[in-house]
């Protein structure tokens, strides 16, 4: 069994939150069970340990987890991209439409500059919509994303291939 498949089998699917007909994808048994978190992470590391980056950007929250851990042990900078209202310092936003209504992802204004290699980490693409508002973000910086990794790409929903379309390339262990 390969590393990718092994992560898949431990993705649980919760049906019906935290709405009825949602089936939330959970990532928390990767997390709890520590050879699944260490295979998890290695694939990470392996794909951008010659990225040639300076930052991991996170997306709030669970990209976060995922993030920090990568930029860790790759010895680079970790950046939060965090929801409205959430971070102290001179923030610039992008706003993005949800199935019903919107919402605001924020970034310090001194978080990276123009010339920076950032790679972006989630632990899902669902519609695609939060990733290309953090890409939006980041760029405003001037800096050159170099792309999207997440744990579960939900292809049906066409968000990575939104992404692509955007610029944007992505990088997924599963689906
Ligand atoms: P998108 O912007 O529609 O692609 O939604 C992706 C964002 O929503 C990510 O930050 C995910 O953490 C979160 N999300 C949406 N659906 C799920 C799910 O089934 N499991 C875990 N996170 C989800």
């Amino acid at each position: 069994i390969n590393p990718q498949e092994f992560i898949k089998q431990h993705v649980r699917t919760v049906p019906d939150w935290p709405q009825a007909g949602i089936q939330f994808r959970d990532i928390t048994p990767l997390l709890q069970d520590p050879q699944v978190f260490r295979v998890l992470i290695d694939i990470f590391l392996e794909r951008y340990a010659s990225a040639n980056l300076q930052y991991v950007a996170g997306l709030d929250a669970r990209g976060f987890i995922l993030g920090s851990v990568i930029a860790y042990e790759l010895n680079l900078g970790f950046i939060p991209i965090r929801k409205k209202g959430k971070l102290p310092f001179h923030t610039i936003a992008e706003e993005y439409d949800l199935e019903y209504g919107n919402a605001t992802v924020e970034l310090h204004t001194d978080a990276c500059k123009a010339g920076d290699r950032v790679l972006l980490v989630d632990d899902l693409i669902a519609t695609g919509g939060t990733m290309i508002a953090g890409k939006k973000l980041l760029e405003r910086l001037g800096a050159t994303v170099v792309e999207a990794a997440v744990i579960v790409d939900l292809p049906e929903l066409g968000g990575s291939q939104l992404i692509r379309d955007a610029g944007l390339e992505v990088f997924k262990v599963c689906d």
